[in-house]
C-alpha cells in the first residue's frame, strides 16, 4: 500500500495486476479515484471494489441498490457475508 504514489492518469489492466490493493493489500484488480483525494487512481482489490460500490449505493439512497449490488458481486464472484463490516447495517 503506497499512498506516496499520486498517478492522475487510470492503470492499464496489466499495471493493476501487478499492485496490492491501497486498503487491505489483496491483489488488486480495479482502481478508484475520489475528488477529495486529489483525483489520485487507487488500485483495490474486486472485494473492496464491492464493498466500495455497496456503500456508494446506500449512500445515495438508490432506490434498487440492494438488487444491484447482489447482481454485482454475483458477477465479480464476491460473497457479500465476507466483506461487510460488522459495523454496517445490513442490507435491507
Ligand atoms: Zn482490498
Amino acid at each position: 500500500m503506497n499512498w506516496l504514489i499520486n498517478r492522475k492518469k487510470p492503470y492499464t489492466n496489466a499495471a493493476i495486476a501487478k499492485l496490492k490493493c491501497i486498503r487491505c493489500g489483496n491483489q488488486a484488480q480495479f482502481q478508484w479515484n475520489v475528488c477529495a483525494d486529489g483525483n489520485n487512481y487507487r488500485p483495490i482489490c474486486k472485494e473492496c471494489d464491492v464493498l466500495l460500490n455497496s456503500m456508494v449505493l446506500a449512500w445515495m439512497k438508490h432506490p434498487n441498490a440492494n438488487n444491484l449490488i447482489l447482481d454485482y458481486a454475483l458477477e465479480k464472484a464476491v460473497c457479500l457475508k465476507d466483506i461487510m463490516p460488522h459495523n454496517q447495517k445490513p442490507l435491507t
